[in-house]
């Protein structure tokens, strides 16, 4: 349920509205708009007997119940869009982030000529794991903290920010340390512990769409971390399983339009693991673009053929020179920059 107040509503009533929610021992989420304040009822709000004595409350212009289940994450909730900080950007804003680097970081000398590179082509962030998720245990699985302290030199040389995953709770404190943005990947969407473990660091999240599930899922993945008061979450979609054999995943374009409607936080797409081979990167990327996406996380690697994890759709760095140069244009005419 979400309590709607008048525009001009003053400072006391809406602490009296707070407590009054409080009171009845539900939690109280305050969206401050531009023009009004909404305040959401978090709880089992079903159980609030009448809605309408918030009504009769000075202030109070309407009281709404909000029929999906996600309710902080719901446009209802917060109308205006969420702008997200990144070193001096914002994700969510007119200018379109392009996060940039390989899938792992493999070595000193490979983390610092992508970073170059891509910081060269134009690149907003850089992407790099650090933990890395793997299908087989026997698959590399990452560099551990030494990947973290490489990309922090990076950052260092270049000034990119860092976007790096983090895969369980007891990590985030570590990760967090290095990271401008922790990223929480399509395997572990639903690793509720690592949500609220994300969501109480209070640090920037990057939540990937699970490659099974559903955009409600997504979106209720969200509002655990905003339940701890951190709205600092990009969304992003990285395509979905379907039958479909000759890409490695579905991007589901839908997933822009349909997010951008029901939701006020940033969403960006993932072309590179969307599509799982890097000659089709180029086309879903100005696709997503197009569709309304806040940005891409795109995978680049001086040496695709001996990259320990997705080399088959990194981009090499003039590659993702002229995808930049592509998603320039295709900004401008959705009336975004890069
Ligand atoms: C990645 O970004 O390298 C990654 C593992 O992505 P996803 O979680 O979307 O598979
Ligand atoms: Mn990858």
């Amino acid at each position: 349920m979400i309590i709607i107040m008048q525009v001009g509503a003053s400072a006391a009533q809406i602490s009296a509205v707070i407590a009054r929610v409080k009171q009845l021992g539900f939690q109280a989420h305050l969206s401050e708009g531009e023009e009004r304040s909404i305040i959401g009822v978090i709880g089992e709000d079903r159980k609030v007997e009448d809605p309408d004595q918030f009504t009769l409350m000075e202030g109070v212009e309407r009281v709404m119940r909000v029929s999906h289940p996600y309710k902080l994450a719901s446009r209802e909730f917060h109308p205006q869009d969420t702008l997200v900080a990144l070193n001096g950007t914002k994700v969510g804003g007119k200018q379109i982030v392009l996060i940039a680097g390989p899938c792992s970081v493999e070595s000193r000398s490979q983390i610092l000529e992508i970073a170059h590179a891509v910081k060269e082509a134009g690149a907003t962030a850089l992407r790099g794991g650090a933990f890395k998720p793997r299908t087989s245990p026997y698959s590399f699985q990452g560099l551990g903290e030494k990947g973290l302290e490489l990309l922090a030199e990076a950052r260092q040389q270049t000034g990119l920010p860092v976007v790096t995953e983090v895969m369980e709770p007891g990590l985030v404190p570590l990760v967090a340390k290095y990271a401008d943005v922790l990223q929480i990947g399509a395997r572990n969407m639903q690793n509720y512990a690592l949500l609220h473990a994300a969501g109480a660091s209070q640090h920037t999240v990057l939540l990937k769409r699970g490659m099974m599930s559903t955009m409600e899922e997504l979106l209720m993945s969200a509002e655990y971390i905003l339940s701890h008061g951190n709205n600092r979450v990009i969304l992003c979609e990285r395509g979905i399983r379907t039958f479909e054999t000759y890409t490695r995943n579905t991007f589901d374009i839908n997933a822009i339009p349909v997010l951008k409607a029901r939701t006020h936080l940033p969403i960006i797409a993932d072309p590179s693991h969307a599509t799982g081979k890097w000659e089709y990167v180029h086309a879903a990327s100005r696709a997503a673009i197009a569709a309304g996406a806040d940005g891409l996380i795109v995978e680049v690697h001086n040496c695709p053929e001996q990259a320990l994890s997705d080399g088959a759709q990194s981009l090499r760095p003039e590659k993702f020179a002229q995808l930049v140069q592509q998603v320039r244009r295709i900004a401008e005419a959705v009336d975004r920059t890069v």
